[in-house]
């Protein structure tokens, strides 16, 4: 069929990687290619093996001062922030028209690079990250602030809001969803008018360099966007201390988040943190047993288990948890882990070997915290990252794999008896990201979703993302939300404008 011809010719090209060719391998900084100024470059590795399979060059602390130089005369003396919503709105609508062209190789850098099916990536990731940018172009143009009367001992005015752009922003993303976390960022930031210093995670630099390309062609102008592909405790915290930056907007872990806090309070700038989570998913007595287990299944294990949102403690009623238990397992064990060029491959390789130790490290813990592993425990093959899809059962809530972050296909199922205890448990962790419900029963869908303390709420479905919605979390999982009409406010700041009223006559 075509579609196999077209994964077919995808997978031809990234064995050999002809989609490497032409794909830039430096810093993107005042819209020109630069080496990095030490003359370093770092390894991307190919998850599938752990082979190297490009060379980027490596951004530290100089590279980071030229970059938000670059941004800082971009939004000091540029022309983005003094465009029109609506010419800028046209631009993002270019990069998201851009993405759609370019989609088939996106893909397929995205799943060379991080590892995830090419369906998946086909699928889910580009497309989602070309419809965030038509999001955002949608609101460029509709940045209003208010008018607000006043009367009051001073006289009569009136005041107006503007909701300005902050200035030049810092972000730094996570290699889980490489384009589409860019995106979640990107767009909003240049919707409102902001200049970008954008450093994309070590493991996964490959599709942001070439974001970088895309903006150009869009007509992102030279210093709105800069790109420096770097190590976290260089590149990542020279963004954080630079003094020219002024607002941080941080997607990964809750360690790293506490640092990148910690540093926008030494300089008062705001921040944003969309960090772990370890999301209760709770299945009530009276379902479809079966669409429960596919619908957990689905949960945990997409992109390998390494969502911050993933369904990773699976609560479920006692009346049903042995059957649960024992149809998860069945359909954990067939889940079928492979090449994610191959067709038919549902989970491909983990990032990378500091993941997989970790994962089995977490499986042994569960084994020695009593849990009853029912399949998976191993490392998949010996090439590569791979990990069999792992279940357990008799999990209770103090264990260390009930309550940390594990980040891989290790599902961990509760026993439950009633309502009120469940809540209870699900929010008894320092988390508070997401959280899914399956149920039929009104009652107990409306006390459970008001009961949970969580970004978001799944119900009868799981991992649906909208452009429009805002997802973010409650307690260690965050501060502020990324997406929808909510995530402006990240990337604009409010002037208050007083002007006097001369006549009294008039109407404020
Ligand atoms: P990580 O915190 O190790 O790295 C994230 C980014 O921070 C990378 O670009 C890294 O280079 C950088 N970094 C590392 N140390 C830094 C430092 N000292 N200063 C500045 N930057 C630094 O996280 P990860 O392992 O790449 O990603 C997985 C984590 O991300 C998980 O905890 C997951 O839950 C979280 N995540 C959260 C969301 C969300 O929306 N809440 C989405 C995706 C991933």
């Amino acid at each position: 069929t075509a579609a196999t011809t077209g994964v077919a010719a995808l997978k031809a090209a990234a064995g050999g990687n002809p989609l490497l060719a032409n794909l830039p391998n430096k810093l993107w900084i005042g819209g020109q290619w630069v080496d990095a100024l030490s003359g370093r470059t770092f390894p991307v590795l190919d998850p599938r093996s752990g082979e190297e399979v490009f060379r980027v060059a490596e951004a530290d602390k100089e590279d980071v001062e030229l970059a938000v130089a670059a941004a800082r005369k971009a939004f000091d003396e540029g022309e983005w922030p003094r465009m029109s919503g609506k010419q800028r709105g046209k631009v993002l609508t270019r990069i998201a028209d851009l993405i759609e062209k370019y989609a088939d190789e996106l893909a397929a850098i995205e799943s060379l690079d991080n590892g995830k099916p090419l369906v998946m990536s086909k699928i889910a990731d580009i497309p989602l990250s070309a419809d965030h940018f038509r999001y955002y172009a949608g609101w460029a143009d509709k940045l209003h602030g208010k008018t607000i009367p006043c009367d009051n001992v001073f006289g009569k005015f009136f005041a107006y809001t503007l909701h300005e752009p902050i200035g030049v922003v810092g972000q730094i993303i996570p290699w889980n969803f490489p384009l589409l976390m860019l995106a979640w960022k990107v767009a909003p930031a240049l919707a409102t008018g902001n200049c970008i210093v954008l450093k994309p995670a070590e493991q996964t630099p490959l599709n942001a360099l070439r974001f970088a390309q895309i903006a150009e062609e869009a007509g992102v102008p030279a210093g709105t966007i800069n790109v420096v592909p770097g190590y976290g405790p260089t590149a990542g915290a020279a963004i954080c201390k630079h003094p020219q930056v002024d607002k941080l907007a941080f997607t990964g872990s809750t360690e790293v988040g506490r640092i990148v806090m910690r540093e926008a309070a030494e300089r008062i700038v705001p921040v944003t943190l969309e960090l772990g989570g370890k999301s209760p998913l709770i299945v009530d007595k009276n379902v479809d047993v079966d669409k429960a287990v596919e619908d957990c299944h689905f949960a945990l294990f997409f992109n390998h288990g390494q969502c911050c949102a993933a369904g990773s403690r699976t609560y479920v009623h006692e009346s049903i948890y042995d059957e649960f238990c024992e149809k998860a397992a069945a359909r954990a064990a067939k889940r079928v882990v492979g090449d994610p060029f191959q067709e038919g491959t549902e989970q491909g390789p983990q990032i990378d070997e500091d993941q997989l130790r970790k994962i089995l490290a977490y499986i042994d813990i569960g084994q020695r915290e009593g849990a009853t592993m029912l399949c998976g425990g191993k490392q998949k093959g010996t090439a590569g990252y791979f990990v069999e899809p792992t279940v357990f059962r008799d999990v209770t809530d103090t264990m260390k794999i009930a309550q940390e972050e594990i980040f891989g296909p290790v599902q961990c199922i509760l026993k439950y008896s009633s309502t009120e205890e469940v809540i209870a448990r699900a929010n008894a962790c320092e988390y508070g990201l997401a959280s899914g419900i399956i149920s039929n029963d009104v009652n107990f869908i409306n006390s459970v979703s008001r009961g949970l303390k969580a970004g978001t709420v799944w119900v009868n479905c799981y991992n649906v993302y909208e452009s429009a919605v805002p997802f973010g979390g409650y307690k260690t999982s965050g501060i502020g939300r990324d997406k929808g009409e909510y995530a402006l406010e990240n990337y604009t700041v409010t002037k208050a404008v007083y002007q006097s009223l001369e006549s009294n006559q008039c109407w404020i």
